[in-house]
């Protein structure tokens, strides 16, 4: 894709997050350019066979790209110099700078990355005894509203294209090449609603799981929505291995508009109707992640209620005591009160775990580093 249409690719993404025509003339234009990782290897060959060039290439590029992981298109060395020029003219192999990198006692890496056109957005490396997992950002903010988040605060400034989501992850692979370590799982549950961005994170999802791209497996995947339901069908009819999450927090309507507005679009049942679908679709269990906000869901009669609301339904839930946001109300469930909770569900035969808490002394809750950092963004 050439620079310009490019550009007013991206100033599309801003204007339909925002929701309003944007004057272009009186914003400078950031020098953008296309991200290499937002090509499928089937894209890849595409552009090269309409530019010219043998499609096997597209292997080599990938070769360089994802198991050499080179950071520019000179490194290339087995290409032409005549289409390594072709590459560096349509697109960047680096379109992310590393802005903080916070490593917390435990480990867990906290990255702000910042964009081509001065945006941040926020990338969390976790290390678990099974291996190293990812958390993805999907959006710059986000318009779900969500009460108790801090990354929907300043609303939805524009979606992510792929390849800034891949490149998240290679970023964060360049750095744990250093120490001979492999990225070996991905959560889709950075900032931003992945469903929101459909088709980019299903991309996404294409490069990294392929066996020339960065080859991580399916079941090693999840992504997690907040339940817009037609994407959930569309969701279950691609039939991938890929672990699926519903950010449930309540267990009756009235609760859960209450706690996520997107509740009022997409009703309690309806959206258990399409979870349902999923899991008799693919036959595949779902996580149910369940926030406990003191006071608010968090009381045995709760527990009793979500328990008639998924039983039957092939799943497990996910307890995240709440991390704090300094902008929002919400307090911490006692922790007898948590193990009151978990106990309920199990005496109903639901699975259950407890989310263990990484990074707390760093801000890794979601959104929590990029909201500080907001204010100094440059637009
Ligand atoms: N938008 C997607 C992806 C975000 S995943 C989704 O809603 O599923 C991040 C998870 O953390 C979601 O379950 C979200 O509801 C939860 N979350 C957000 N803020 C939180 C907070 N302050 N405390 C606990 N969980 C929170």
């Amino acid at each position: 894709m050439d620079e310009n249409k490019f550009n007013e690719r991206i100033q599309d993404l801003v204007e339909e997050a925002e929701d309003k025509p944007v004057r272009r003339e009186k914003k400078e234009k950031p020098q953008l350019k296309e991200s290499i990782y937002s090509l499928r290897l089937d894209e890849l060959k595409d552009w090269l066979e309409a530019n010219g060039e043998k499609a096997f290439r597209a292997t080599q590029i990938y070769e360089w790209l994802y198991e050499k992981r080179v950071k520019s298109f000179e490194e290339m060395s087995n290409l032409s110099k005549s289409l390594r020029d072709k590459l560096t003219a349509s697109f960047a192999v680096t379109t992310l700078s590393t802005i903080i990198s916070q490593e917390s006692k435990d480990g867990t890496i906290k990255f702000l990355f910042q964009l081509q056109d001065g945006y941040s957005i926020e990338t969390v490396l976790m290390r678990h005894e099974y291996g190293n997992s990812i958390c993805v950002t999907t959006q710059v903010g986000c318009r779900i509203g969500c009460t108790f988040c801090a990354s929907t605060l300043g609303g939805l400034k524009r979606h992510l294209l792929a390849g800034e989501i891949v490149e998240q992850v290679v970023k964060v692979q360049q750095k744990l090449d250093e120490v001979g370590e492999r990225v070996s799982h991905i959560v889709i549950m950075g900032i931003g609603e992945p469903f929101d961005n459909y088709d980019a994170m299903m991309n996404f999802l294409k490069v990294i799981n392929h066996d020339k791209g960065l080859n991580i497996g399916a079941r090693h995947i999840t992504v997690s929505t907040s339940g817009i339901i037609p994407k959930i069908y569309q969701f279950a009819d691609e039939q991938l291995q890929i672990n699926f999450a519903l950010s449930l927090h309540a267990p009756n309507q009235e609760l859960r508009q209450k706690l996520m507005p997107i509740a009022r679009a997409y009703k309690l049942d309806k959206l258990i109707e399409a979870i349902k679908y999923y899991t008799e679709k693919t036959g595949r269990r779902v996580s149910f992640e369940y926030g406990l906000f003191g006071g608010e869901n968090d009381s045995v009669e709760h527990a009793e209620e979500l328990s008639k609301l998924i039983k039957g339904i092939k799943c497990h839930v996910n307890l995240i005591p709440v991390n704090y946001v300094p902008e929002r109300n919400y307090v911490r469930t006692p922790r007898e009160k948590i193990f009151a909770f978990e106990k309920t569900l199990k005496k109903n035969g639901i699975n259950v775990t407890i989310r263990r808490e990484q990074g707390s002394d760093i801000d890794a809750a979601c959104g929590q580093l990029r909201a500080k950092e907001r204010a100094q963004e440059t637009r």
